[in-house]
């Protein structure tokens, strides 16, 4: 018996399933899956790609027995549909698509309208009530098939189409009646002669036999080939040939057409949503030409059919066990479902569902968190703008998506005015600036959103909004702002102070004037889903790890971040950096004095007023840490950061210090470097001026074990940054020790403590078994690791960066995603080298790359122990955690 290559679909059956999509191609496959769900598609029969092999291989000849086969199986069609090709009374009329096993859209032929000739068109004309609609779709047929199967010259057809139109006077096709559009029928017929040398064949067999050569000759068309070589498809033998019946939605008042979802794709609320339109075709449903009505209406308009589709609607989501969106048409009281996929949803939708989805049993825990990707969850964190409205609003300038949100306001160009607008004249404001400094932080608290022309993803702004949980948008080249005019121009348009600016940092788009925001509201849905992430993620095997368990810690500077980072599941601090405490108004001053001190004394003194300050801060953030680890890093920037450059503000340090202008001036030119970022930071000032760290050690110190004396359990971790050499460490352990020993002595009594160094120098990496002799915990600082990897500064990047994405030269954005083939190495160096010397080394990761999800799985995969990220981006954490987790199992 000859091999089976016709498989057929329809009245609830098919020959087929879903897994023969090599077979099949997918569309074969998706047909045959519904068909034997139950699901009302309309009939037919596919071709198997196996024949089109075939096909190729005997010289564009097919095998008697496949004529035999595609015969029988019309034959069936026509007797299921109880209509025939070519018939003069209600004539079948069939569509031949292609379709093969990966998806190549729109790249092979298809011919719709199939079966029609002189006969049948009378036949439709009839069963319709409609001539216009029959010979309409007698000339559309006539074309598609000489073009596609003839290779007809396709102007032919327009010239043909135009010289009726010019006739009449009109302009539109839709100004054409059933009399000129039968003159466009003999028109095209003549057209089609004159290239064919025969007439149009009349014989519906001929007609099918053509397309379906004409399908299986568009897969090696240089299109196709050449998809097929940009997506890398390789390894497939042909496109199967699906041929179906065609329905219309348009044959009178009981047919009709709509789109539909089977739960809603914005709230995810279980309600059947949708629109229909009686008398219609898709086309017109999406054209907006008429209004379509809510499918409720069919309810009462038409319950038997609405019940049937209802049905449908359950039966689709048990066998796909997911949210779909279905097409559907009613002919003449029958209804098809002509396509159902998987619904798009928001972030909001996609949780509820999964939620939902779980408590009606049909998918489990696992697959719940799988639905939902960390992009949808973050949606629900933070206001967006209104979709309706976004439709309509041009964007007038797109930057580095930097901090998800939307946010609207009156933009304004300093910090202070910020300030001053937003407390004293109760207004929203949007923060523009060129780039912002550690003195912006008043303003950009106030602010609703941050917007910078320069700088990269971990540039200040991007890094402190983050922080914040505030829209950004940073490296927005297109705004030109003069901050002396205070206004900003945009490809020639100037925006003044005060004028309303709406901004979307998920997608890093800029807007004019003030479009609505909408806030996702969803409780108990979000912690039910995310407890069963932890679950996941918390009962993970990680063979050969001393903890195995994956932990979530985050980046916070104030006790009010570590509340709102432990409220959304944080386990811990894995960097405070506390420079940031410094520009707090009780320390600037006292801090600027420090620096600029004549001598050590001087710096002492000055050390000493901060002391107490900086243990008030770390007292707080103990408390709001209790039972958890807190890291704490030394301090770290260079110092120039910290001293004002303007002339008045230099005159009133002068004031407050009694060290003279001039001398001040000399100081501050003194600590001018050409590249502070890699000159006198990090633990080398801890080395040049050993009594700031000392300071800072014994506020952390004295902190914790005033906090311990409290009955609280703390976990402090001193972490020493920029370490390059291990020598570096050793000295400044050393340090510590003897503060830490001091306070012990002096509190009358001990807690536990680490003390470990930030790995974000590359040396520090591939010395990293010298480094773990003294660290007893490592932290990935890959921001500074990413910088000095790449020898890009992460300050600049703007220049740059935007065009090496677009033009491919990499993948991405290196500081927003861990470049795992790079700068991943140097992680896995310093993980497998650090445990080697230290086999219970802790390892986390600290820089901005903490929070995103792919470096997220790299770092659980490397054997971290932990990602930090800054406290809004915990739950995003959590969720790419225990995706990491199911896709490494
Ligand atoms: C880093 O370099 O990755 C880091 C976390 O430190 P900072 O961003 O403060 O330099
Ligand atoms: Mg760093």
């Amino acid at each position: 018996m000859a091999e089976k290559n016709v498989y057929f679909f329809g009245g609830g059956k098919a020959e087929g399933t879903a897994d023969m999509r090599e077979l099949l191609g997918g569309k074969g496959a998706n047909l045959a899956d519904m068909s034997s769900a139950g699901v009302p598609v309309p009939a037919g029969f596919t071709i198997s790609t196996r024949a089109c092999a075939a096909y190729y291989e005997n010289n564009k000849q097919h095998p008697e027995s496949l004529q035999k086969e595609v015969a029988e199986h019309l034959a069936r069609l026509e007797k299921l549909m109880g209509k025939k090709l070519g018939d003069a009374n209600d004539p079948l009329l069939v569509s031949v698509r292609s379709g093969a096993a990966a998806s190549m859209p729109g790249m092979m032929d298809t011919v719709l309208n199939l079966g029609m000739n002189d006969k049948a068109v009378e036949g439709l004309a009839k069963v319709s009530g409609n001539d216009r609609f029959a010979w309409d779709a007698y000339r559309r047929f006539l074309q598609m098939f000489g073009d596609v199967v003839k290779g007809c010259d396709h102007e032919k057809f327009e010239e043909a189409l135009n010289s009726v139109k010019a006739e009449k006077g009109v302009e539109e096709d839709l100004d054409l009646d059933t009399e000129d559009l039968k003159k466009v029928v003999e028109k095209y017929k003549a057209v089609y002669r004159d290239h064919v040398g025969t007439d149009f064949p009349q014989d519906p067999v001929e007609q099918l036999w053509g397309s379906i050569n004409a399908v299986f000759g568009s897969w090696h068309n240089p299109r196709a080939e050449k998809y097929r070589r940009l997506n890398n498809i390789k390894g497939l033998i042909g496109t199967a040939v699906n041929v179906q019946s065609m329905v219309y939605g348009n044959l009178g008042d009981t047919s009709g057409t709509g789109v539909c979802f089977t739960r809603d794709a914005s709230t995810g609320e279980n309600y059947f949503y949708g629109e229909y339109l009686m008398n219609a075709q898709g086309e017109d449903v999406v054209a907006g030409i008429r209004t379509p009505q809510p499918l409720q209406s069919l309810a009462d308009a038409n319950p038997e059919m609405y019940k049937q589709l209802d049905d449908i609607r359950s039966k689709l989501e048990k066998h796909y066990r997911d949210m779909q969106d279905l097409e559907f048409t009613i002919q003449q009281g029958t209804l098809y479902i002509l396509q159902t996929r998987n619904g798009k949803r928001t972030g909001l939708a996609a949780i509820k569902i999964a939620v939902d989805m779980v408590a009606e049993g049909l998918i489990t825990k696992e697959e719940a968190v799988t639905r939902v990707t960390p992009e949808q969850l973050d949606q629900v964190f933070h206001p967006m703008i209104d979709p309706a409205a976004r439709k309509s609003a041009p964007v007038i300038a797109k930057g580095l998506n930097a901090s998800p949100g939307a946010a609207a306001g009156e933009i304004v160009f300093t910090a202070d005015e910020a300030e001053d607008w937003v407390k004293n004249k109760g207004k929203k404001v949007l923060l523009v600036r060129r780039e912002t400094s550690p003195e912006d932080i008043g303003g950009m608290h106030v602010a609703e959103g941050i917007l910078t022309s320069t700088g990269g993803m971990t540039s200040h702004a991007a890094v402190v909004a983050r922080g914040m949980g505030k829209p950004s948008i940073v490296g927005c080249k297109a705004l030109q702002i003069d901050h002396a005019k205070k206004t900003l121009t945009v490809e020639g348009k100037v925006y003044k102070e005060g004028d309303f600016f709406t901004m979307d940092g998920t997608a890093g788009e800029v807007f004019e004037g003030t479009l609505p925001l909408i806030k996702p509201e969803l409780k108990g849905e979000l912690d039910e889903f995310l407890a069963w992430a932890d679950e996941i993620r918390t009962t993970a095997n990680r063979p050969g790890l001393t903890d195995q368990v994956f932990r979530i810690r985050t980046n916070a500077d104030t006790p009010g971040d570590a509340t709102v980072a432990r409220n959304y599941g944080a386990q811990g601090i894995g960097l405070c950096r506390t420079e940031h405490m410094f520009f707090e108004e009780d320390k600037i001053a006292t801090f600027r004095e420090m620096i600029v001190a004549k001598d050590v004394e001087a710096r002492k003194a000055a050390l000493a007023k901060l002391m107490p300050l900086q243990k008030k801060d770390f007292v707080g953030i103990f408390e709001a840490m209790a039972g958890l680890p807190v890291t704490i890093r030394l301090l770290d920037p260079p110092l120039h950061e910290f001293v004002p450059h303007e002339a008045a503000q230099i005159e009133q340090l002068a004031k407050s210090t009694g060290v003279s202008v001039d001398e001040l001036k000399r100081k501050i030119e003194s600590l001018h470097e050409l590249n502070p970022m890699l000159g006198h930071r990090g633990c080398r000032l801890g080395i040049t001026y050993p009594e700031v760290y000392d300071m800072q050690v014994e506020a952390i110190m004295s902190a914790a074990v005033e906090v311990a004396k409290k009955g609280m359990e703390v976990e402090p971790e001193i972490m020493i940054p920029l370490v390059g050499a291990v020598k570096e460490l050793s000295i400044l352990k050393a340090n510590a020790e003897k503060v830490v020993a001091r306070v012990f002595e002096e509190a009358g009594t001990t807690t536990a403590y680490k003390i470990g160094t930030m790995i974000e120098i590359p040396r520090a990496a591939l010395t990293a078994d010298e480094v773990a002799q003294e660290a007893e915990f490592f932290s990935f600082g890959t921001n500074d690791l990413t910088q000095m990897t790449f020898g890009y500064s992460r300050d600049d990047v703007g220049t740059f960066l935007p065009q090496y994405v677009e033009d491919e030269i990499l993948e991405h954005d290196p500081f927003a995603v861990l470049d795992q083939t790079g700068v991943g190495q140097l992680v896995e160096i310093g993980v497998e080298r650090g445990r080697k010397a230290r086999p219970d080394l802790k390892v986390g990761i600290c820089g901005e790359h903490g929070g995103e999800p792919s470096s997220v799985e790299f770092c659980y995969r490397t054997g971290l122990n932990y990602v930090s990220c800054s406290p809004y981006r915990v739950p995003i954490a959590r969720l790419a955690a225990a995706h990491a987790v199911l896709k490494n199992r």
